[in-house]
């Protein structure tokens, strides 16, 4: 059994990727070559987004965006507690500062309340707020209704952190299409992942996409040597654009198989472990299967020995790593991604898990919780 099985789906490919990656060993245009547009019109589509430019990572995607809008010192962007660290590093990195948030217990996401008071906080730090980054953790999308509502009204642009839930969706609009800017990661582990590092932006504005074309080859204008802005070296492979596009055949079932491993998780599974809470109207990418449960550190070592694999993600809030812990937060906390880091545990998940498989994990983790 694996976290997250790769073979599995490389089986189900057949031959159709070793196919493309010797497609493009033969026409050699290994940098910017035509499947790299093929598969950003393809994501474009599926999304229903009018732009998607391809880039090295979802790192990447969030740091264009950001040197795209021109954020930079004495703006507060606000980020949750409970997420990867990409989605903080990219902020200190332009400059800009971090301002933690907490999040919901039930979806693992951006609180809108926590928001609510941050703001305050940045504004009495003299910090313009210029930008939130909701996360949507797991797999399934943030509140966006309600963090638009309240970035509107500051006057801060949203960018989507949807590296855990490309395919997801909510009231009937895919991940993709919400804020200003959406960003994602086509790591192996992601729903969409690539045999390396990849990653896009997706986003309707023409002007932006413009630029984040220019800055992720070096800020370049008329051509590579003419260097209009100060950009990076950010593409996407274009071997791993061709493994995207064979993915892509296969990724709408993978998506409808997701759902049914995440069902029979919900059917097997009973107190004292809480199963994920998906919101009405949402479909979750389901990036992670993510259960709480009460002393998870002895269940998790427990889960070991029965060779069960499982991840803690994450184990630590990320404002109380020692890189981000000097930065500004929710005055009133951040409780929630505390007891998260603390009860928070992965179990197997990915499209190809077998019934057999789930109902071994829950068995184990019925014998190695306390009843
Ligand atoms: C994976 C991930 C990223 C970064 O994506 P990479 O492709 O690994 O750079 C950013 N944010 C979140 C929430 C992630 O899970």
């Amino acid at each position: 059994m694996e976290l997250v099985d790769l073979q599995a789906q490389r089986q189900r490919l057949g031959g159709a990727v070793e196919e493309a990656i010797a497609r493009v060993l033969d026409h050699g245009r290994f940098v910017m070559g035509p499947e790299v547009a093929e598969v950003e019109a393809r994501l474009a589509e599926y999304c229903g987004a009018r732009y998607a430019v391809s880039c090295a990572s979802g790192t990447d995607a969030l740091l264009l965006v950001l040197l795209a809008w021109d954020v930079g010192r004495g703006d507060a962007i606000f980020v949750p507690a409970f997420t990867f660290a990409a989605t903080a590093e990219v902020v200190a990195l332009v400059g800009a500062t971090p301002v933690f948030v907490d999040v919901l217990p039930t979806t693992f996401n951006l609180d809108p309340d926590s928001l609510h008071r941050a703001l305050a906080v940045a504004n009495d730090a003299s910090l313009r707020p210029a930008a939130v980054i909701p996360v949507d953790l797991f797999g399934q999308p943030a509140d966006y209704p309600a963090i638009e509502k309240l970035a509107a009204d500051a006057g801060m642009l949203v960018l989507a952190d949807a590296a855990q839930s490309f395919g997801a969706s909510r009231g009937g609009v895919r991940t993709g299409c919400f804020g200003a800017a959406t960003a994602t990661s086509f790591f192996p582990a992601k729903p969409l992942g690539c045999y390396g590092d990849g990653g896009a932006v997706l986003t309707d504005d023409a002007d932006l996409a413009a630029i984040l074309r220019s800055l992720r080859v070096h800020g370049q204008g008329v051509d590579k040597y003419d260097n209009v802005r100060v950009g990076i070296n950010g593409r996407l492979d274009t071997i791993q654009a061709a493994i995207l596009l064979q993915k892509l055949t296969v990724f709408e079932e993978e998506l409808a198989a997701r759902q049914e491993v995440a069902a029979r998780y919900a059917r097997l599974l009973r107190h004292p472990v809480e199963v994920p809470v998906v919101e009405d109207g949402v479909v979750a990418a389901w990036a992670h299967y993510t259960v709480q449960i009460p002393d998870r550190d002895r269940v998790n070592a427990a889960l070991d020995r029965e060779a069960i694999p499982t991840a803690v993600y994450y184990p630590r809030a990320l404002n109380r790593q020692p890189a981000f812990s000097d930065m500004p937060a929710d005055p009133e906390g951040t409780p929630v991604a505390r007891m998260l880091s603390k009860r928070v545990l992965s179990l197997p998940m990915h499209p190809y898990l077998q019934d057999s498989d789930q109902e071994r994990v829950a068995e184990a983790l019925v014998t190695a919780l306390p009843s």
